[in-house]
């Protein structure tokens, strides 16, 4: 294929990639990147294009995000094959995945408030740090069997938090596999421990973002995962996933991150750069392909 002069070598079965937008809000010209980059190597190389919507997360998702979301991806000229999957009609196959967890003695869990976190991480000065920030300190991992069943009884609102240690050592060393731009393939070693005890299940709902997205990739047939730069790191937790629940492993192209004229990565927030104000103002697909630039770092 060739994308802005420059080939790509794909040396498998023609890829099925992914765009997995969460629709917490408009999309912007970084996720038209993501997407169109996803979209075309998957279309030049006679693949398949999936589409997710990541919704987990009922408080910050609105009917209208996906509405337009569709919208967007439309306009822009891609197309996605099969159904839109969608991760809020998917709780039950994430109860599943979390249940395996727990009878293999993984998953612990965990009544801190964020307020404890930060207060227990102020205690002690040298906090180890993680890519999201401070680790999770371990706090209710160090519970007895008796204290935790007490407390499980008044059914307090809780997580349920990985025991990284523990994953680490049942799963063995792990690699996963980087695509670069021209193709070529590295192996990456695992190092999920540097995330701590991450949370597999949130408060408020059955899943985690690493744990949702792992089994989507897997249910979805995922063999190429086209994202940004930003979720690299994440990469260690998902394969580390991935041999806890015998799952698959898909390569993975992670693509530098667009920034705005001072330099900072766009957001949501940023209105000049959403796909829907850049259309209203008169601008064509044909120029958000001119404006995004060559996709390859
Ligand atoms: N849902 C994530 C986002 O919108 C992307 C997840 C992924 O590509 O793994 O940032």
């Amino acid at each position: 294929m060739n994308l802005h002069n420059k080939t790509l070598h794909w040396p498998g079965a023609p890829p099925i990639t992914r765009f997995a937008p969460s629709p917490t809000g408009g999309l912007h010209l970084g996720h038209a990147f993501s997407a169109i980059l996803s979209h075309d190597t998957a279309r030049a190389l006679g693949g398949r294009f999936l589409l997710r919507l990541e919704d987990i997360d009922g408080g910050r998702c609105r009917p209208e995000f996906v509405t337009g979301i569709l919208e967007d991806l439309r306009w822009l000229g891609l197309s996605w094959d099969g159904p839109v999957l969608r991760q809020s009609e998917r709780m039950a196959l994430y109860r599943k995945h979390l249940d395996h967890l727990t009878d293999e003695g993984l998953l612990y869990p965990c009544f801190c408030t964020r307020k404890d976190i930060q207060e227990e991480i102020a205690r002690s000065p040298s906090a180890p740090q993680g890519p999201d920030g401070p680790l999770y300190p371990g706090t209710c991992r160090t519970l007895t069997q008796k204290d935790r069943a007490t407390r499980l009884a008044t059914s307090p609102p809780h997580c349920l938090r990985l025991d990284m240690a523990k994953a680490v050592k049942r799963a063995g060393p792990l690699t996963w596999t980087c695509l670069d731009d021209d193709g070529k393939e590295t192996d990456i070693q695992a190092r999920p421990e540097t995330f701590g005890d991450v949370v597999l299940a949130r408060k408020d709902c059955p899943t985690s973002y690493h744990l949702a997205v792992t089994i989507d990739d897997a249910s979805q047939g995922i063999t190429l995962v086209v994202r940004g730069e930003d979720l690299r790191e994440a990469t260690h937790v998902h394969r580390l996933l991935q041999a806890l629940l015998h799952l698959p492993t898909p390569s993975y192209r992670h693509h530098r991150l667009l920034v705005n004229d001072s330099g900072k990565r766009l957001a949501k927030r940023d209105r000049a750069t959403t796909l829907a104000s850049l259309r209203e103002s008169g601008e064509t697909p044909q120029g958000i392909r001119r404006r995004i630039g060559p996709p390859l770092t």
